[in-house]
């Protein structure tokens, strides 16, 4: 059932993608566990994979379950469509795999996920991909690297783990006026929180393992395409090729299924897509429960004396809470970082804990923790670590939806003596 963008993002995250009437009655997403799917006549498969007949093939290039997904992400997003995609990761290489080749240029903020930095410095730079690295505090450069001719400026909304806000409204008016293509990674807000439409982005990707699906137990990714991007200038032959067959409103999301799905393989499955359609309908409430603790754990560990820093945009001390207040609605998201003494008082402190888990991953419905430069940072590079903010002392905490009053009394008998 289409969901007209002037219903509720709640209302949409709960209706879209589902046609009760045409799935005998059932009111949830019903789970499709079927590799192919068989037609009636050798006319009408001919016909399917022609795409003069409608239906799925295979699922390797879609799948009801999966488009049920998709279609209520291009609903809560108010896009024109969404590729559903095997895991974060997969959704990034399978867009700059439509997008760019071997010597064109991407643009990328320099404050990153460290598995984005893996992933262009060890798959797309060696693919050819040249890869500007911009400063987006600094427009000037960003405006010469936009100069060059990039197929993508990509951005996180809120960088994971240096928690900083880019200035959107001048980001964006420079990506437009170079006719280039913003792609905001919303990871750690989610569609609940921030509205990458609003901000003007052509694209906006999830990793749906985090706050979408919300308990940990799918990995998974998203790419939704927000219709506000011509795609008819586009470089990408890719691109170009399907502004030719399908014209240019869809162009995009044609040639990332046919790069993404038929050709590279990397469409999610239908059980994970079942479990993000699942999170989606709960996403809203979770996100604000999550904002609304993450903010009271970070105001407590700003009062306590072994803490040395305490970063989340929430706090209104916080160098980007004036960005949090314009860009994000209903809270700043689950995560926040604080600093220790050093790496093994961050340590003593983990390890003291005993209701938050020591684990990757956020957006969890328990609380997390994890020490990034060991971890997801331990093959960047001191420059990258030190522009991330990722010091010995740092922990990262994902807030998850336990009572507030343990989460901050784990916390408080971990640093007691740490
Ligand atoms: N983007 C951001 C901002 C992330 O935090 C992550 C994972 O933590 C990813 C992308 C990658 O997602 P996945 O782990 O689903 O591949």
């Amino acid at each position: 059932m289409f969901q007209p963008a002037t219903r509720g993002l709640r209302t949409r995250a709960i209706h879209g993608g589902i046609h009760p009437n045409r799935n005998r009655g059932a009111t949830t997403v019903p789970l499709y566990y079927s590799s192919s799917f068989a037609f009636d006549s050798a006319e009408d498969l001919a016909d399917a994979f022609e795409g003069r007949h409608p239906g799925h093939i295979y699922s390797r290039i879609s799948n009801p379950t999966v488009g049920a997904f998709e279609q209520r992400m291009a609903a809560v997003e108010g896009g024109v469509g969404s590729f559903a995609a095997t895991s974060g990761m997969a959704a990034i290489g399978a867009l700059c795999g439509v997008l760019a080749e071997a010597g064109s240029r991407v643009v990328f903020a320099r404050s990153l996920f460290g598995g984005t930095v893996i992933y262009l410095r060890e798959v797309a730079q060696r693919a050819g991909i040249h890869v500007d690295f911009v400063d987006l505090e600094d427009l000037p450069a960003l405006e010469r690297a936009l100069e060059t001719g990039p197929r993508l400026l990509f951005a996180e909304a809120l960088g994971n783990p240096r928690l900083d806000i880019p200035p959107f409204d001048r980001v964006i008016a420079l990506a437009s006026s170079a006719e280039v293509p913003l792609v905001v990674d919303a990871t750690l807000m989610s569609p609940a929180l921030f509205s990458a439409k609003e901000c003007g982005a052509a694209l906006v990707l999830h990793s749906t393992t985090k706050l979408i699906t919300g308990n940990g137990t799918a990995i998974g990714g998203v790419i939704t395409d927000l219709g506000q991007f011509d795609w008819s200038g586009h470089r990408s032959p890719a691109i170009a090729r399907e502004v030719d067959r399908v014209g240019p409103g869809f162009a995009f999301l044609a040639a990332l299924r046919r790069a993404g799905g038929l050709s590279a393989g990397v469409t999610m499955s239908p059980f994970n897509a079942f479990l993000g359609a699942l999170g989606l309908e709960t996403l809203a409430l979770r996100a604000e429960t999550q904002s609304r603790s993450a903010l009271e754990l970070a105001r407590y560990l700003t009062t306590h004396d072994r803490v040395t820093d305490v970063r989340y945009p929430g706090l209104a001390g916080d160098r980007y809470h004036e960005r949090a207040v314009r860009f994000f609605h209903g809270g700043s998201g689950p995560l926040l970082t604080f600093s220790v003494l050093d790496r093994a008082s961050a340590f003593t402190a983990m390890n003291r804990l005993r209701l938050a888990l020591r684990a990757t991953n956020l957006g969890d419905s328990k609380t997390l923790v994890i020490h990034p430069a060991s971890t997801i940072f331990h093959e960047c590079s001191a420059e990258e670590r030190d522009y991330s903010g990722v010091t010995d002392g740092l922990i990262r905490v994902s807030v998850g939806l336990e009572d507030l009053e343990d989460i901050i009394g784990d916390f408080d008998q971990a640093l007691a003596d740490a």
